[in-house]
């Protein structure tokens, strides 16, 4: 079979690999398709190389069947579809609470350990979330990120009645501006990339360019004055943070989506003053798959358009050089059988 293999220096090789059966517990999936992440771009600008244990298969977001059944597994049948909802929780202790899938000891599979950009994959039972037999297996390499954008909505506790500014219109930004719009409430979302801005419109958002109008002045006149109810920062640059806690209203929520690798000025005053909230939210639990699952399978949302490009494996090299050149993408899948 086919695999690819993170090196190290910007560099990904394709390898012939011998196809493993699964351990116990273990299923064997053949992948369908594996989106790449922005975890992934990191991965490769050599950002994790202390973390991921080169030379390594990266990849989490896919869709799939299974292919074998190792001992101890029961529930699953060969050629069932399934995604992966890549967190090792193996390791949770009473400490943490209950929260398995933020435990001090989780390990994400696809980073601290081989990922789906191959054709089959190894993976523990536990982790697999089962599809209906007419889910699009294209689609469904969306539910892993989508997962994150109907955890951070679920956190944010957003109501029909109440206004959104998502700061940042990439893949997550559309996604999480996606779900806020499905609950019925008022989404603005916040970008600087006229492209993406374009994406968004194309995928029914109000979606605003903050370095050409003022953006709390809009909006406001879209709130009678009261502003942003909820703010998702997804952007994870310092003009966001200046400019989330001006946009958001009395008592307004926060979500810290973005991962900020540094500690970054933020107007605190602004906390006191309009008793705002910050909501630091990471990755998804089992209710959010799902939900993510359901909304992939019933399909209203214009998901398709979300997809910019698929590559088979063996371009991998090229796929990940294309999205350093290319800022305006939104989600690119790796087509695993191609
Ligand atoms: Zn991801």
């Amino acid at each position: 079979m086919k695999a690819t293999v993170y090196e190290g220096n910007k560099t990904f090789s394709v390898i012939d690999k011998e196809i493993k059966a699964p351990g116990n517990e273990e299923v064997r999936i053949k992948v369908a398709y594996s989106g790449v992440c922005g975890t992934d771009v990191h991965i490769y600008h050599g950002m994790m190389d202390k973390r991921v244990n080169i030379p390594v298969t990266i990849g989490h977001e896919m869709s799939g069947t299974i292919d074998a059944l190792g001992d101890d597994v029961s529930g699953f049948e060969i050629g069932e579809k399934v995604v992966v909802r890549p967190l090792d929780d193996r390791g949770v202790k009473p400490s943490d609470k209950g929260f398995n899938h933020i435990c001090e000891d989780l390990k994400f599979i696809g980073i601290d350990s081989p990922g789906s950009m191959q054709q089959y994959w190894n993976v523990p039972a536990f982790t697999l979330h089962k599809l209906k037999a007419e889910t699009d297996l294209k689609l469904a390499a969306l539910i892993e990120p989508l997962s994150v954008a109907v955890h951070d909505v679920r956190l944010s506790e957003l109501q029909s009645s109440e206004t959104a500014v998502v700061l940042g219109g990439g893949p997550i930004g559309l996604l999480v501006a996606m779900v806020a719009k499905e609950t019925g409430a008022n989404v603005i979302v916040s970008e600087v990339n006229e492209n993406r801005i374009a994406k968004a419109k194309e995928l029914g958002l109000n979606a605003v360019n903050p370095m050409k109008i003022d953006l709390v002045e809009y909006v406001k006149e879209q709130t009678e004055g009261r502003r942003a109810d909820v703010v998702f920062e997804v952007a994870g640059v310092q003009p966001a943070l200046d400019v989330m806690t001006e946009v958001a209203g009395i008592r307004g929520r926060i979500l810290m989506v973005a991962i900020h690798g540094q500690k970054k000025e933020i107007d605190l005053f602004k906390f006191f003053w309009k008793e705002l909230k910050l909501i630091g939210a990471r990755v998804y639990e089992k209710e959010d798959y799902e939900k993510a699952i359901d909304l992939i399978t019933k399909n209203e949302l214009p998901f398709e358009e979300m997809i910019t490009d698929v590559q088979p494996l063996s371009n991998i090299q090229k796929v990940f050089e294309n999205i350093d050149n290319n800022p305006d993408g939104m989600k690119v899948l790796m087509d695993c059988q191609a």
